[in-house]
């Protein structure tokens, strides 16, 4: 994500306190032979940030998306869509289940499947309180901020069973916000809808296991009036489709990817293909209603994408994706997100957050963060790999981008921030961007060049496909300097003062 703007405020000290319910259904086999021993998925992926994101006793591996979406009518119209949505996922049980737990927020659903048969409908239980059948219920709680989708299979799932289940859901769309405040989610637009789901904002346009460790590979259908262009992750599977009035589009993206990175995005876009010179195919999406100005500026901007990507695979590895390109749109969502191959342009795309937002791709996307806490691994990198292009483009130097960072006063709220653990509300502040960008240029400078840039292409190539966390980047570090560096990640990751000597 690049830069949300706002206050240092008081907020950061805010910490979520709702806990994990368990839920019932323990069985163990009659007669005390071994056996299976059937209980409830968790509710939530462990994260302390958000208990209720992600789900626990499968595994992912593929979702296909079936969408169709109607934007909302002109002004002054409600800013409201239409969706109807039909999800297949296939999944493995990693625990013998009697339920299972997605993330759905804003949707009903009006039928469930699981491996074919039908599960009915059902009020939430109280707790302790059996289900007979095969049976779904869905509590959804705006206040408290829980929004989980339960399945009752029956027969109840073996562990390593592979499961498909079938969702049909939709509603009226509207303009979701996360834990503090801004848009996220499946955003209504007057033209369409800008997707944009981190942290855990996905779960307003799909059931999902909503949780960076659960990464899946996707497939998508997407039907919307006829003009309109609906743009996913990946790439195009076939030529869009138009009958009647609607036109399907069809994406895939083969890459496992994060479902915070999920975008369908939905507006009046001119669509522009390209490649590298490496053959990396690069679709563009633009908005036909940029204001002139923001239109230059996005015209200036996108076609440096090549010669970025060429900067960052010297830098981090190659490519870790099937394509790239970027979707610009004519929103109010207020700033730009790195969806995977595709990331999202709110307004304008400036030339410094379209190298952010392409290094994500190594830096969060190839490598997702594994607790929201780690979020400085991917902000601080995405930060330094701005100060990195601008180098390499000859602009300002890293050092000069460090030194306006250490230029802030020692008695600035901005280094009272613990990067490392910024709180739920924290993830986005300016000190995890650029106190997380000056960390990996003292680094540089510690322990030199060559072990810096080894560093980061072996973190890349260690945990490309999955997740890791700070202590799994400083484990990366010291192998590759062969230092200890416990007191250097302290004083820059850990203290809530200023780094002074490292
Ligand atoms: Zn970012």
């Amino acid at each position: 994500m690049s830069t949300r703007t706002r206050a240092l405020g008081g907020a950061l000290a805010v910490v979520v306190g709702i806990g994990l319910i368990g839920l019932p259904g323990a069985s163990a086999a009659p007669g005390g032979v071994p056996g299976p021993r059937f209980t409830a998925g968790a509710e939530g992926a462990g994260d302390a940030y958000f208990p209720f994101a992600g789900n626990g006793g499968y595994d992912v591996q593929h979702y296909d998306l079936d969408i169709t979406y109607t934007p909302p009518d002109p002004a002054p119209a409600p800013l409201e869509g239409e969706f109807e949505g039909v999800a297949t996922i296939t999944m493995v049980a990693t625990q013998d289940l009697d339920r299972f737990n997605f993330d759905l927020r804003g949707l009903d659903v009006s039928a469930l499947t699981v491996n074919g048969r039908p599960a009915r409908a059902v009020e939430p239980p109280a707790a302790g309180v059996e289900v007979d059948g095969a049976a779904y219920w869905h509590v959804q709680d705006d206040d408290a901020r829980v929004w989980e989708l339960t399945v009752q299979p029956r027969p109840k799932i073996m562990k390593g069973q592979t499961v498909t289940v079938v969702v049909w859901y939709g509603g009226t769309t509207t303009r979701p916000r996360d834990i503090e405040g801004f848009l996220y989610g499946w955003v209504t637009t007057r033209d369409g809808a800008m997707v944009v789901g981190e942290p855990e904002g996905t779960m307003t346009w799909y059931p999902v296991s909503d949780h960076p460790t659960d990464k899946a590979t996707y497939s998508f259908e997407i039907t919307v009036p006829e003009a309109k262009v609906a743009v996913a992750n990946g790439l195009p599977a076939r030529d869009p489709v138009t009958a009647g009035g609607w036109t399907t589009w069809y994406w895939d993206a083969p890459d496992l990817q994060a479902s915070y990175l999920t975008t369908a995005s939905v507006g009046d876009y001119e669509l522009r293909f390209s490649e590298t010179d490496d053959g990396l195919p690069i679709i563009d999406a633009v908005d036909d209603a940029l204001t002139p100005g923001n239109r230059a500026i996005t015209d200036g901007s996108l076609p440096l994408q090549p010669e970025m990507i060429a900067v960052f695979e010297a830098a981090f590895g190659p490519y870790p994706f099937n394509s790239y390109g970027s979707i610009v749109d004519d929103d109010s969502v207020g700033y730009a997100l790195e969806t995977q191959t595709r990331p999202v342009y709110s307004l304008r795309a400036v030339e410094s957050t379209v190298a952010h937002e392409l290094a994500h791709q190594w830096l969060g996307n190839a490598v997702s963060p594994g607790r929201w806490q780690d979020i400085w691994l991917n902000e601080g990198w995405a930060t330094y790999a701005e100060w990195i292009w601008s180098e390499e483009s000859g602009g300002a130097s890293a050092q000069a981008f460090f030194e306006d960072v250490m230029s802030i006063p020692d008695d600035d709220g901005f280094w009272e921030v613990v990067i490392a653990d910024p709180g739920p509300t924290g993830l986005f502040v300016d000190p995890v961007y650029d106190r997380g960008g000056a960390t990996l240029h003292a680094l540089r400078v510690k322990i030199g060049e060559t072990a810096f840039f080894a560093g980061a292409r072996e973190w890349v190539s260690r945990f490309n496909d999955g997740t890791a966390t700070t202590e799994d980047l400083e484990a990366v570090y010291e192998e590759a300097s062969g230092q200890d560096l416990g007191e250097f990640f302290d004083v820059w990751l850990r203290t809530p003062s200023k780094p002074t000597s490292w």
